[in-house]
């Protein structure tokens, strides 16, 4: 191949003039052009609210689900789920390096894909058979591209593979709230929704790096209350159902002496939390949005609805500095650490 788009635009198949990430389908050809640069795939991160969406509608089947992400690789040449909209990422080996390729890269290297799979082409060739089909981790082998303007981190080696993988999947979530949190006038406060999460407890981390004044953490039950209440990464806990904004809203209050959060950041993985998180916000405050789960039709009409003067941010994978960022805040926090790792697993 000669040197190829630096956005990937030559490897869609359908249909014409769509970039990658919006293309129906990708073409995962092993041969690289001058710029690419082929990964050997060894684990595939599947988003929280793609595997979350596959495990409902397959009544948690693991084989259903292994099937239909293996129909979903092979029909779109990458892993687009076409419910969410949302992809992941991946670890695995640097295999061939065009000439032209800017990303620095080296045979040989072990990296993770800063890049969603919903634009990454990806070719399996073991069927999935490796993967039960009942964690967000998908062990496989197959392989990737990347592309002139995509981004990879080389593995850290003082982490296990599997929790750095998880790290870096979420890591656009503490470098965004740290970016918002920091450049407000006064400490501000903050209340994360999904906060037992990944990306949760990580804004809790950030939000604190970032001084800010108060931290709450909203959490779905007790197991994730006891569970972050041993972590300390917030000053307050409440426990609330983020899909039912009016209760969510009155214990945010309540945990903040009756004003909204100056920022809100939401981690969850179900859709339906846009409007509790608008009325848990503050006149003047920042709403984070970093679900995938979320609908910008029901942010933007929710908050008209409310007369809500909020600032809204779709959570953008990409912050500058994101990944030597969140994994420094896993270095640095044994609590988060162990979060990660209890939500993770031990190594497979
Ligand atoms: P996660 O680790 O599964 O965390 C989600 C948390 O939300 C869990 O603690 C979950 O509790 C909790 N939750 C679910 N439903 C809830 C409800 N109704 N009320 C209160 N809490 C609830 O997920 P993650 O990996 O951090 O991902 C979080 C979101 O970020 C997902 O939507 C994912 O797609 C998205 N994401 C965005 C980007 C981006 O670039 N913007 C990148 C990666 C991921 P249970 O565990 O008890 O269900």
């Amino acid at each position: 191949m000669s040197t190829g788009s630096p956005v990937g635009s030559h490897r869609v198949v359908s249909p014409a003039g769509a970039l990658p990430q919006a293309a129906d389908r990708l073409d995962p050809d092993p041969r690289i052009a001058d710029d690419e640069v082929r990964i050997r795939v060894e684990r595939l991160n599947l988003d929280a609210a793609s595997y979350r969406q596959l495990h409902t509608a397959h009544g948690g089947d693991g084989d259903a689900i292994r099937a239909d992400v293996r129909d979903i690789i092979e029909r779109r040449g990458k892993m687009h789920n076409p419910v969410t909209g949302s992809g992941g990422m991946l670890i695995g080996t640097v295999d061939a390096v065009g000439p032209r390729s800017p990303l620095g890269l080296k045979v040989g290297q072990k990296v993770a894909t800063l890049v969603s799979l919903t634009l990454t082409p990806l070719h399996i060739d073991d069927r999935l058979e490796q993967w039960d089909g009942r964690s967000e981790q998908v062990p496989t082998s197959g392989h990737a591209i990347l592309f002139a303007r995509s981004i990879a981190a080389v593995l850290p080696d003082d982490l296990p593979e599997h929790l750095a993988l998880a790290v870096l999947d979420v890591c656009g979530a503490p470098a965004l709230v740290r970016r918002v949190v920091a450049r407000r006038a006064d400490p501000a406060t903050v209340a994360v929704i999904g906060a037992a999460g990944k990306s949760g407890s990580l804004s809790l981390a950030a939000a604190r790096d970032a001084g800010a004044a108060t931290v709450v953490a909203v959490v779905r039950d007790e197991i994730e209350d006891a569970r972050l209440r041993w972590a300390h990464l917030a000053d307050d806990i409440v426990i609330a159902d983020a899909t039912d904004p009016l209760r969510l809203a009155r214990k945010v209050d309540k945990a903040l002496d009756g004003r909204g959060a100056d920022v809100t950041v939401v981690c969850v993985d179900v859709p339906g939390c846009e409007h509790g998180a608008i009325l848990s916000t503050a006149t003047g405050g920042t709403i984070i949005f970093f679900s995938m789960a979320t609908s910008f039709s029901a942010a933007a009409l929710g908050a008209e609805g409310l007369a809500a003067d909020v600032e809204m941010l779709i959570g953008n994978g990409y912050v500058p500095g994101h990944a030597e960022y969140a994994l420094d805040l896993i270095r640095g926090n044994a609590h988060l650490k162990d979060l990660f790792i209890d939500r993770v697993g031990e190594e497979s």
